[in-house]
Parts: C-alpha cells; structure tokens; sequence
C-alpha cells in the first residue's frame, strides 16, 4: 500500500474524518463561491453531524457544471488555479476542472494509491498510453508513477507501432491508457507479427470507458497481463477516485477523499447498499472544483463496506454496468451496451469489435441490428447461439450482421458502441 494507514482506517475515525472534511469543503465554497454556497442551500458547516446528513442537500447536475463554463463553479479564492484540465465537451460546452497547488497534490496520492493496489511498485516500467493535454488520463498516471517511483514511458495517444515496438525494447511491465486501447493494440500486434510473449508486460491498468467481464478475459488472456478497472473523472479530478485491488473483489474508493451515494436514477432517492443505481460523488479534500452530490451517470451498487482480504477498509463498488445516459431504449426495452458486449464477446470466433445500430424502417417498424466482426463466416450453430443469448437476455431478437475484421471504425479516443439512425435520435 501507498499509504497503509490511511487505506486501511476503520470506520469510526473514518466517518469522523469525512465529516471534517465535508464541513471544511462546505466552508471553502462559502468562502469562495457564495453562489455555489447559496445553490446548495446556504448550509452551515456545523449542522452536518454525521454523513448521511449530506443528503439534505441538492444533487449537482452535468448540465449545471457546463452551464458554468468556464469559471462559474469554481472555488478559487485571489490564487489563480496552477493547471487546468478539461471534458472533451463532444456533446456540449467542456468541464472546466482548475486544479490548485493542493489538488495536483492530492491527485498525485490518490494515483500513487491507485498504482499500489493493482501491484505495482517501483521496480515497474509504465507506459503511458492515455494522452497528456488537456485529458486527465496521462498526466494522473504520471504523477502516480513518479510517486511510486516507477519508471515512466510517456508515449502518450496513438502511434500504436510504436507504442509496441518501445514496450517491447525498453521492458516495459505496465501499460496505462483507456479500457479499449489495448484491443487497437492487439490488432496491430496480430497485423504486424508482434507477439506480448516476447515483452515483460505483466499489468494493464484501465479506466475511462466502460469495459466487460468478457473484454477483460480478452486482454488478460491475449497480453499475459493481469488488468485492473480505475475510476475517475475529469470533474473529480481525474482517474484516480478508486480502482481493484489484487483480490479483484470490488473497486475501493479512497473515501478519505471521494464520498460515494448511490441513488435511484429516476428521483433521486438514496439506494441501500446492494441495490443498482446512479453513483454520486462528493469530493473531500478537492479545492479548485470541490462536488457536492454529483450525479456521475454510472450505474453500479455498494458491493461491500467490509475490509477487503487485501486489508483495505474503504467503501468497494461494483465494476460499473452501464450510464444512465448509455441507455438504450428499442420497442420499449431498456439495455445497454456493455449487456451485448458480454454476450458478443464470449464467442471465441468473433472479434472484439461491435457495433448496435438503431435504424429506422417505413416498412417494418425500427429495426435494431448488432454489427459483429470475424475472419470466417459465422457458423450456424454461433449465429444460432448469439441469436438465443441476445433474445434470452434482453428478450430483443436483433439482425446479426457479420463483416470482415477491420471494417468497423476504430476512433482514436473512446470506442463508438451505439448508432442510432433512427427518425429523431439524437
Ligand atoms: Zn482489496
């Protein structure tokens, strides 16, 4: 561990703890933003006494952060912010995170903690594959690494050739990036004739995107590397809010630093542990943007507030199971993609890529179709089997539409799992 005595607090001094510091957060915004303070509320410091006393509060909204482009929600105080960092803004007006001396700081820990709990230590080699700029994803992993003090391998977004070529010859142990990069690396390794058993890779630590049971099994198995799920986000700061440990029994929190709700997505209302629902976030030792209940869109439940065989005491979620804003809703069913996912990609034949698209069809009604991808033909008995699964599981029969490997598009950034061209989407 990073930090033993603060990953390993038990409950009482922790809940203590999270009080201070919620009250602390809540004096800082009074200080600083007064409108902030007054769309929460006005709340006194002193009347929260005990955790679940946050929940008199407002939830925050995305929309109200965006509409508060660029400064309107921050917290700064006469200090200018040291660093800025951004959404990407594709469907909107970007999230401006501005980060003080303390919050590059408190990034560096939780990143470091991070690191620590999927094993890796100072003996390691990272390459970084998540880009550094305006993204938090390279930056918060170099400065967990250097923490730690691990090598680093900057490389940064794209270049996948290359990206290979130097995990292979300067001996790189982990790599660093979003959940689907590594399939786009996987890919060129299979073109090009390069094989990961000729490397020292050993762990992959992935996060940004959703990623399945079945996609993980992938990696591991094809990259002989053990892969861990990181949380996080440009508006708590980046990744970092919490990630698996060795037992992979849950994703800790560091709820030191990030108190996590989960609410019911439709009113709001506060979920018991074990139940799915929307996560909510409250920053704790955050100054720039400090959250107070903010809606995150993932869907997850409290998977357990016991300590984990690795000794850790904090809060553990489960792996996330879709957004609340993913949700696709076809002939009145709702799923998500990360459901076929899991279906698609048990099927050894078919290739990691897919795509559901939604279309619209005067004759027949809207019609949805799940593009796959293989080398062959599709046997009938896989096509027969998929066809079972998708109807078994989401009681939707869609078209089964095989193309040849490649010919789904692969983005730079984060993978495009859903179309929908039907009259009036989005
Ligand atoms: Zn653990």
């Amino acid at each position: 561990m990073f930090q033993p005595l603060e990953e390993t607090r038990p409950p009482e001094p922790l809940q203590a703890l999270q009080v201070e510091r919620l009250r602390r957060t809540l004096a800082w915004i009074a200080a600083r933003n007064p409108d902030y303070h007054g769309a929460l509320g006005k709340p006194e410091p002193a009347d929260l006494r005990r955790v679940d006393d946050l929940r008199t509060l407002p939830l925050l909204t995305k929309a109200r952060l965006r509409d508060a482009y660029p400064f309107g929600m921050a917290c700064l105080g006469d200090e200018p912010p040291r660093r800025l960092h951004m959404s990407s803004g594709t469907t909107g007006a970007p999230i401006v995170n501005p980060y003080t001396a303390a919050d590059v700081q408190q990034w560096r820990e939780v990143m470091a903690r991070s690191l620590a709990a999927a094993s890796v230590t100072a003996r390691d080699v990272l390459s970084i594959t998540a880009s550094f700029g305006l993204f938090t994803g390279g930056f918060g992993f170099h400065y967990g690494a250097e923490a730690l003090g691990a090598m680093v391998i900057p490389v940064g977004a794209g270049r996948t050739l290359l990206q290979l070529q130097l995990i292979r010859d300067l001996g790189a142990t982990v790599v660093c990036g979003i959940a689907t990069y590594p399939l786009r690396m996987l890919e060129v390794a299979r073109q090009e004739g390069f094989d990961f058993r000729q490397t020292r890779l050993r762990v992959a630590v992935l996060g940004s995107e959703m990623w399945s049971e079945a996609l993980r099994a992938r990696i591991e198995a094809e990259m002989g590397v053990r892969a861990y799920d990181l949380i996080g986000m440009t508006e708590t700061g980046g990744p970092g809010m919490g990630i698996e440990c060795e037992a992979r029994d849950g994703i800790h929190v560091w709820d030191d630093h990030y108190l996590p709700e989960i609410v019911d997505p439709d009113t709001g209302a506060p979920r018991p542990d074990g139940e799915l629902g929307e996560l909510v976030v409250t920053t704790l030792t955050r100054q720039g943007l400090p959250l107070v209940r903010y809606r995150t869109h993932d869907l997850t439940r409290i998977r357990s507030r016991a300590r984990c065989a690795c000794g850790r005491t904090g809060v553990r979620l489960d792996r996330f199971q879709g957004r609340t804003d993913d949700m696709i809703i076809f002939k009145g069913v709702n799923f998500y993609p990360h459901q076929v996912e899991q279906i698609l990609l048990r099927q050894a034949s078919l290739d990691h890529e897919y795509q559901i698209i939604l279309e619209s069809d005067p004759e027949h009604g809207d019609r949805l179709v799940v593009q796959v991808e293989s080398a062959a033909v599709l046997a009938p008995a896989v096509l027969e089997r998929l066809r079972r699964e998708l109807r078994d599981f989401l009681s939707l029969s869609p078209e089964i539409r095989r193309l040849p490997i490649g010919e789904i598009p692969r983005p730079q950034g984060k993978a495009v799992r859903v179309v929908d061209r039907r009259a009036g989407a989005r």
